[in-house]
């Protein structure tokens, strides 16, 4: 199922341009606006990496870190991990709620925690929980493998451990064994029945469980992620069960257990209007709660806080208007205001925030290992005598072909292609003719897209037909695997060319993967006025390598991917900056992609006996003589080795 991408009619004009600068690259490729400072150009024309977000701070040429791989025997596809930026997004946040927290003066503290499902990567979490030990900031699970992985994980005493997700007795089980290994895990109920299966464990085991409640509000997001807001909600408590909730408790002496209030309405909130409207809704409850008795100690604002994926910063689905620090000044600010108001007093704050957190570290570099060009123009059009009248037709609107009547001439054309697939069929149209009426057509095709191009009025058809002939680059890599968003629900993901950003980019160009899939390719791409079918890329030249990079893949993407035509996870190396050290840069770690064997073993498949088989086949060819004996053993050793290899192609 693939929603259907927007068919956008909007173009980069690059003809406008013409002294070509890496400025322009920043701009056409909007790097300034969705990399938050931690992207940029050098004057040589790489693309690099800020980890301080600062223009004079050290700089990570990706170009280096490719060279490097190259040493070191790493194959592209590949992932590569910037740690230092998952390091400073987890600092950025918390710093920024403890100066909001203490310019607003506000009691209460900041305890945030990580939702492991954005990036489950054990590397990922161990330096979230690294670099947030300073903050006690903690994580969130939503299953029991996550659960075991945060119990494994978080060991600081003093940050939260927070359960979401429907939970099965286990799961509870779980979280109670994290309170007899001193933790403070905080189950939070989804649903009704949870609390009384909890209460119930708590009472055999005598372990006193910490709870949460999730409420059901009624905001509701836009975007994407609208559903997870509102009545229809898959998770939460309604009003009517919260109360029933806090009033069980009392009625059984265990409000003292009930500590914090939950609330989670989507993920990517593009609208900073609806942050405000669930803060002041959800503050609303909690007070009142207070006033019921529910001694709650941690407001959760849940996650939602989007990131700019297609620079815009508008409330377009792949951008939000509004920065981390507008969001956490609205939710100190606002919480504020409603307790003082209710006087009641003011909560530590949770969140829950992943995407914020993980997005920018990783990205894919993949090779360009060629294009595909539509219609293209190498083949002997010369007039035969006695051609048929279709080819003759065609080659006639050439000449008739101006400025003024492209659109027209585009329907003839059209209508003539279309009959002469009649002709073809019913045996008029030899072969030769067919291809030669086709090459016309395409050249015909070509002028008008480019008369089209300097029209302030083109019609959207033709605009159109420009997006349908842009070529397209191979690019050595899955969608189904890299950027599943892209294709699930067409998220926009920054795509930019690693290197040349000194050159200007000539052809407004799709990507396609490796797949055997027709959904496998990237055609919808930002720009500065608003999504475009098309990114500029430079001209392919035979012997020359291209790499393109795809970013902000490090929430979900890297986590979500699938096994579509059994590629396979990608090779990965996680970089780290070193201001010491030349390139300002050291590979810290290489993880292995999936070999062939690996895929195919998850799939049930034996490649020993694989092998086994190939080999005693061979040999029975080499002895019925159809293949030399020293060939059949160089086959052999041939298809042992593709088992070995990587899915991907080779260079
Ligand atoms: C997915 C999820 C999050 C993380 O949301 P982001 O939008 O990535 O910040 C937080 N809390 C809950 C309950 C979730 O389901």
């Amino acid at each position: 199922m693939k929603t259907s991408q927007p068919q956008s009619t909007r173009f980069h004009n690059l003809d406008a341009i013409k002294e070509w600068t890496t400025q322009d690259a920043d701009e056409i490729y909007q790097i300034s606006r969705w990399g938050e400072g931690y992207f940029g150009v050098t004057d040589k024309g790489d693309l690099c990496v800020r980890p301080t977000q600062k223009e004079n701070g050290p700089a990570i040429n990706i170009m280096e870190v490719i060279e490097e791989m190259k040493v070191k025997n790493i194959p592209f596809p590949a992932v590569i991990r910037f740690h230092d930026i998952l390091r400073s997004q987890v600092i950025n946040l918390n710093k920024t709620f403890q100066a909001t927290i203490e310019e607003a003066k506000f009691n209460g503290k900041y305890f945030g925690v990580y939702p492991i499902k954005v990036n489950q990567m054990r590397e990922v979490v161990d330096e979230v929980v690294d670099a947030g030990a300073a903050y006690n900031y903690g994580l969130e699970a939503g299953s029991k493998p996550e659960l075991m992985a945060a119990l494994a994980m978080n060991t600081n005493q003093n940050s939260l451990t927070i359960i979401n997700g429907y939970k099965d007795r286990d799961f509870l089980r779980l979280a109670l064994l994290g309170i007899q290994l001193g933790r403070k895990v905080i189950v939070v109920v989804e649903k009704y029945t949870e609390l009384e299966e909890l209460l119930k464990l708590s009472a055999e085991t005598g372990i006193e469980p910490m709870i949460g409640l999730r409420a059901k509000i009624a905001t509701k997001s836009s975007g994407k992620w609208a559903s997870s807001g509102g009545d229809y909600a898959k998770f939460g408590l309604t009003i009517t069960e919260i109360l029933q909730a806090v009033r069980h408790l009392k009625s059984i002496g265990k409000e003292s257990c009930l500590k914090l209030l939950h609330f989670h309405i989507g993920s990517q909130i593009p609208d900073i209007r609806t942050i405000k409207d669930s803060i002041t809704e959800g503050a609303r409850i909690y007070a009142k709660l207070y006033k019921e008795g529910a001694r709650i100690e941690y407001f959760d604002v849940g996650g939602g806080v989007g990131v700019n994926y297609d620079g815009t910063r508008s409330n377009s689905p792949s951008s939000i208007n509004y920065t981390t620090k507008d969001y956490v000044a609205d939710v100190v600010y606002m919480l504020k205001q409603i307790c003082d108001i209710e006087d009641v007093p003011h909560p530590n704050i949770t969140s829950e925030s992943g995407r914020v957190i993980t997005a920018h570290h990783s990205c894919v570099v993949t090779n360009v290992f060629g294009s595909i060009e539509i219609g293209a123009d190498n083949f002997n059009t010369e007039k035969a005598i006695n051609e048929n009248i279709l080819v003759t037709n065609m080659r006639d609107l050439v000449l008739e072909l101006t400025e003024k009547n492209y659109q027209e001439v585009f329907n003839d054309a059209s209508k003539l292609k279309e009959e002469s697939i009649s002709a073809f069929k019913l045996g008029i149209l030899s072969l030769d003719e067919r291809a030669k009426l086709e090459t016309i057509y395409w050249r015909i095709c070509r002028q008008i897209v480019a008369h089209a191009s300097t029209d302030d009025y083109a019609p959207d058809e033709i605009l159109q037909l420009k997006n349908q002939m842009a070529p397209q680059y191979l690019c050595n890599f899955s969608v189904f695997q890299s950027a599943p968003d892209t294709w699930a629900i067409g998220q926009i993901l920054p795509v930019v060319p690693l290197h040349k950003l000194n050159q200007k980019p000539t052809e407004l160009s799709t990507l396609v993967d490796i797949t055997c899939d027709s959904d496998g390719k990237l055609d919808n791409f930002l720009s500065a006025d608003g999504p475009t079918n098309t990114v500029p890329m430079h001209k392919l030249i035979e012997g020359e390598e291209s790499y393109v990079g795809l970013f902000m893949t490090g929430a979900y993407q890297d986590i979500m991917g699938d096994n579509h035509n059994c590629f396979g996870r990608l090779n990965e190396v996680h970089v780290f900056c070193d201001d010491d050290d030349p390139t300002d840069f050291y590979i810290e770690e290489v993880i292995y992609g999936n070999r062939a064997s690996h895929v195919l073993a998850s799939l049930q498949y034996n490649p020993e006996t694989m092998a086994q088989t190939v080999k005693s086949v061979i040999d029975q060819q080499v002895k019925r003589g159809k293949i030399r004996p020293r060939d059949g053993v160089d086959i052999t050793d041939f298809y042992e080795n593709c088992l070995k290899s990587y899915t991907y192609l080779k260079k």
